[in-house]
């Protein structure tokens, strides 16, 4: 194996230690303490364990929590008037929705209902279109984990060539945009890209996020490119991404694995995120 690990764990532990520090600072100075609010409809196992895992970084970083997992059967009147009072509560700065919701909930409703200054996770239009235009809101916590993996390389990105596999509004589409904001020439493949291969080859950079295991081969990487896999699937009980991992690695000079490249990435890019809002709404800079 040629290419260097990007190491998830490593990278959002200290950002977790950073964030820590920072709320320390701003309890003991201020007395304020930032609080995270997270909805989540069903019992679904693999959401829970998110959930449960978000809760205990909170913990750890000395966040408050709080976590509203409600039956399937929940009524849309029900989340939605759970989302106007934690908008209104004084201890929560962030408010986060597990998706997909559940059957009859229309998740449109769900997202322009999430205030906008405590939207963490970038789902409201409002901030959704703040991010494609340059305006002050969210960086939804996924692509901007990605972006911070891709940036702790230390590689000049400008003027490189990017693919990023996937169109997703949370996923593919926000790291494209991200990507060209740090001025990199993107182009972002998707189910009915003909001829995949002839993309990935050419790129600096590249982001999996299909969801789709394996999709990306070893052959298909480019010699000293930086390999990004946002994919989590689960193939014979066990967590895979969308990259070849080993193959690419050969010809990757960096590369994420799967787990503990991306996903730490995204709980730590929440907190950071909502320390954030806390910080906006409070007016104070630290
Ligand atoms: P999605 O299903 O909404 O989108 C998948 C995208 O992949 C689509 O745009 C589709 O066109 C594209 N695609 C599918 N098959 C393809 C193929 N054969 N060739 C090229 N493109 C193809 O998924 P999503 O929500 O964007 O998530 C993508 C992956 O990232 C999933 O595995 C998901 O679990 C994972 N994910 C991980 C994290 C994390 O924190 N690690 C967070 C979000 C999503």
């Amino acid at each position: 194996m040629k290419g260097k690990i990007i190491d998830g764990r490593k990278i959002s532990k200290d950002l977790l230690n950073e964030i820590k520090e920072k709320i320390n600072t701003l309890s003991s100075n201020q007395g304020i303490v930032p609080g995270l609010a997270v909805i989540y409809v069903g019992d679904d196992k693999a959401s829970n364990i998110y959930v449960e895992s978000i809760i205990k970084k909170c913990k750890k970083v000395g966040l408050y929590s709080e976590k509203y997992n409600l039956p399937k059967d929940t009524k849309e009147r029900e989340v939605l008037s759970i989302i106007e009072s934690l908008n209104r509560n004084k201890k929560i700065n962030g408010i986060i929705v597990q998706f997909p919701i559940a059957e009859g909930i229309d998740e449109n409703k769900i997202k322009w209902a999430v205030s906008e200054q405590k939207d963490v996770d970038c789902i409201n239009p409002i901030n959704v279109g703040r991010l494609y235009t340059n305006s002050v809101g969210f960086i939804p916590c996924t692509p901007k984990g990605v972006i911070k993996l891709i940036k702790s390389t230390g590689e000049n990105l400008a003027g490189k060539k990017a693919v990023v596999v996937g169109r997703s509004n949370i996923v593919g589409k926000p790291v494209g945009e991200l990507l060209l904001k740090e001025d990199l020439t993107v182009s972002i493949c998707h189910s009915k890209t003909r001829n995949l291969e002839e993309y990935l080859l050419k790129a600096d950079v590249v982001v999996a996020a299909a969801g789709r295991p394996n999709l990306v081969k070893g052959r298909m990487i480019k010699e000293g490119s930086i390999v990004i896999d946002v994919g989590t699937n689960v193939v014979d009980g066990k967590l895979v991404g969308d990259v070849e991992f080993e193959k690419a690695a050969d010809k990757a000079a960096f590369i994420t694995p799967v787990p503990g490249g991306v996903g730490p990435m995204t709980i730590a890019m929440l907190l950071e995120n909502t320390l954030e809002a806390c910080l906006r709404q409070c007016e104070l800079k630290l």
